[in-house]
């Protein structure tokens, strides 16, 4: 079934691969698997984030190919690869289970140019593979922006916490009292966009919020 839902090819180049997909650890060819750099599990977590890969190589090259390429293909396999890290991450298997699963929103704007959200897709496709008991509900309307903010990649740590503050805030703070929320974005570099978004669940009556990001960009 599995088969019929991931396309075989390899995420970071779009070389078909011969190997059932769901049968390799990575969704990648020979060529681009050496590449990819997994974080050592004990290196994932950092201030309450977890990320599972460096942002690099040809899992940054899918990661670009889905967001400003508009290869939604992509998503699955990389959802796939959140919901393997969700299974053998230490600290997420032990934050776990969660009630409800969401994403960081784009700034409607944004959304609207680009036509979609890529890590509503992301998390879409990560609840259909959840990887262990009851899948979250998914929520990827729970947090929107409240205004736009600068692109974060100009402004070195201090200021990208200056820049989102107050930036996200929670639609129905009735929805997720109480509730355990795992947030998920795409890449993380200082963990501020994450670190805002769980403020604003937090603040809104959440139980526990925690933050995962597929690649981190490392400094
Ligand atoms: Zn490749």
């Amino acid at each position: 079934m599995l088969t019929a839902l991931y396309p075989a090819t390899c995420v970071g180049c779009g070389l078909l691969l011969r190997a059932a997909p769901e049968a390799r650890a990575l969704p990648l060819c020979t060529a681009c698997l050496p590449e990819a750099v997994p974080l050592a599990p004990e290196a994932r977590t950092v201030a309450g984030c977890t990320a599972l890969f460096a942002y690099e190589g040809p899992l940054a090259a899918a990661i670009t190919r889905l967001k400003f390429g508009g290869d939604a293909a992509v998503a699955g396999p990389l959802a796939r690869l959140l919901a393997d890290g969700i299974a053998t991450t230490p600290s997420l298997a032990e934050a776990g289970p969660w009630d409800l699963l969401v994403p960081i929103p784009l700034h409607p704007l944004r959304a609207l140019a680009r036509g979609f959200d890529q890590v509503v897709l992301l998390t879409t496709w990560l609840r259909r593979t959840w990887p262990v008991g009851l899948p979250p509900e998914h929520r990827p309307r729970l947090l929107r922006r409240v205004r736009r903010t600068t692109p974060q990649t100009a402004l070195d740590g201090q200021e990208r916490r200056r820049n989102l503050r107050g930036a996200f805030a929670a639609r129905a703070p009735e929805a997720l009292r109480d509730r355990r929320i795992l947030l998920v974005d795409d890449v993380t570099t200082t963990g501020a966009t994450l670190e805002a978004g769980r403020a604003a669940l937090l603040e809104a009556g959440a139980a526990a919020v925690v933050g995962l990001a597929l690649l981190r960009a490392l400094p």
